[in-house]
């Protein structure tokens, strides 16, 4: 299996996972270019998948299906432009002969679902859309702190290998912010400088895993004591437990420049 990111809009990916003959896609937020790339590939769209309603990681689906055929597995919460067949935490859906399991992810919406396949040649593989990114998490438009921390969490729990498939490349300015609030780590800063070298060459930063996320996002580390001290520097009244410490990180990361 071939896993690619194809680019789209001015920072998402489409994640595309293929056979060399039958393609997967994921939040395709746009049609054409994803198509030119599938034609020049020479594959067939089989299946998209919908982490969430938000116009760019749906407004090419209705085109897609039209012109392939495809299947749509989407939130089953959520508005997306159907047909499509909704599925929710606890779902297991299957395409390219790939077993996929639906987790429940609220927080950037109230919806939002992930993606998981627990062995593709060998290792996980995780498509989250905008919940996890890697340094970063998802704003919270629809959910409260604490639903994306239980969401979160409930990421971090999967196997360190899983690869995580994100739909935006965030990663460097959410570095400044992760650089800025665990200035003691050296995974992180390691981590940034090798971004730092990817992104000038133009490449994706992309997948990440969950076990380099566990050691670098600050989104995953609230309960750690250097991240509860930054918390508590930028606002005294910040709870020191874990929500407390998300909740301000997150509301920080808003207006952090
Ligand atoms: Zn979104
Ligand atoms: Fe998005």
């Amino acid at each position: 299996m071939i896993l690619h990111p194809v680019p789209a809009f001015n920072d998402n990916y489409i994640w595309v996972l293929h056979d060399g003959q039958r393609a997967l896609a994921v939040d395709p937020g746009e049609a054409h270019g994803l198509a030119q790339w599938l034609q020049q590939q020479r594959l067939q769209l089989d299946t998209i998948l919908i982490t969430h309603h938000h116009p760019d990681h749906t407004g090419g689906v209705a085109q897609l299906r039209e012109a392939t055929g495809a299947q749509v597995f989407g939130p089953l919460r959520e508005r997306v432009p159907g047909p499509f067949t909704g599925v929710e935490g606890g779902d297991a859906i299957e395409a390219l002969g790939l077993r996929l399991e639906v987790i429940d992810v609220p927080g950037h919406t109230a919806g939002h679902i992930a993606f998981f396949a627990a062995d593709v040649d060998g290792a996980p593989l995780l498509f989250c859309g905008d919940t996890l990114f890697s340094a970063g998490c998802g704003r919270l438009f629809e959910g409260t702190p604490a639903q994306m921390l239980e969401s979160l969490t409930r990421l971090a729990a999967l196997p360190a290998n899983t690869r995580v498939c994100c739909t935006h490349e965030y990663t460097l300015s959410n570095l400044r912010f992760a650089l800025a609030v665990d200035p003691g780590n050296p995974v992180l800063a390691e981590h940034a400088s090798r971004c730092q070298a990817l992104r000038e060459r133009n490449l994706p930063t992309l997948p990440s895993s969950i076990g380099l996320e566990r050691q670098i996002n600050p989104f995953l580390r609230s309960h750690e004591p250097a991240l509860a001290a930054a918390a508590q520097a930028h606002d005294p009244s910040s709870p020191a437990n874990a929500l407390g410490v998300f909740t301000t990180l997150r509301a920080w990361k808003n207006v952090f420049a």
